[in-house]
């Protein structure tokens, strides 16, 4: 299977998902949206009551946050991958609890191989947690790290940032820093294309590996 069809068998199984309690306050489930060839992927915690209406991620207002923090660097939403821990809606918004987390990650992971990012930004303390899962957000957020051979960037989540608006100017900062961090990323990794652009000879090229261990903080 190709990673086209590998995100949209992901996004067919979720919409029919019954893993875990989640489902039946679902909506629409929201696996996520962006180009199969995208070099970064946003990994947020879980739909809100606009995404459940609409099964796209990052549709209210955390979502014209991150347009904002896209558009600032000069990156469009179009161009990136967007997505969730969970799929589907917690009810109220309220965190999503360890089962559900254990119950979805096996879309996200599948999500992420057909992918292959260079680089992972998590927005937010689950996400993050997925990847780092020992460290405080308010001490590594915007500090890139390399996890099993990618860029793993933890940011604050936008709704923090709009309920706590002394955490902005620090998400606004770390976002300005991706651009190079996606220089660091493709430079390390010069082989790892997305299986997709089969047409570029590069994509042929044993990939140059950087080590999965162990994770490095404050890399650059
Ligand atoms: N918050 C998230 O974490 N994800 C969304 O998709 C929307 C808001
Ligand atoms: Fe399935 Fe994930 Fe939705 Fe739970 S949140 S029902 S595991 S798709």
């Amino acid at each position: 299977m190709n990673p086209s069809n590998i995100l949209q068998e992901v996004a067919d199984q979720v919409a029919v998902c019954e893993a875990c309690g989640l489902h039946f306050s679902r909506k629409k489930a929201v696996p996520g949206e962006g180009p199969v060839n995208s070099e970064i992927m946003f990994i947020g915690e879980g739909p809100g009551f606009y995404e459940n209406e609409q099964g796209r991620p990052f549709v209210g207002q955390a979502g014209k946050l991150l347009d904002d923090l896209l558009a600032a660097i000069g990156l469009k939403r179009a161009n990136v991958f967007i997505t969730n821990v969970v799929k589907c809606r917690p009810p109220g918004n309220r965190d999503p609890l360890p089962e559900e987390l254990s119950a979805c990650t096996s879309y996200l992971d599948r999500q992420i191989e057909a992918l292959n990012p260079r680089v992972i930004v998590t927005l937010g303390r689950y996400s993050m947690a997925k990847f780092l899962p020992n460290a405080k957000i308010s001490e590594v957020h915007g500090q890139a790290a390399w996890v099993k051979g990618r860029l793993v960037v933890p940011m604050y989540h936008p709704a923090a940032a709009l309920h706590q608006p002394s955490l902005k100017p620090a998400l606004e900062k770390d976002f300005t820093r991706l651009p190079e961090y996606i220089k660091q990323a493709n430079a390390a990794q010069p082989g790892a294309r997305p299986a997709v652009k089969k047409e570029d000879p590069e994509s042929e090229k044993t990939p140059e590996k950087p080590k999965d261990e162990p994770t490095q903080l404050s890399l650059f």
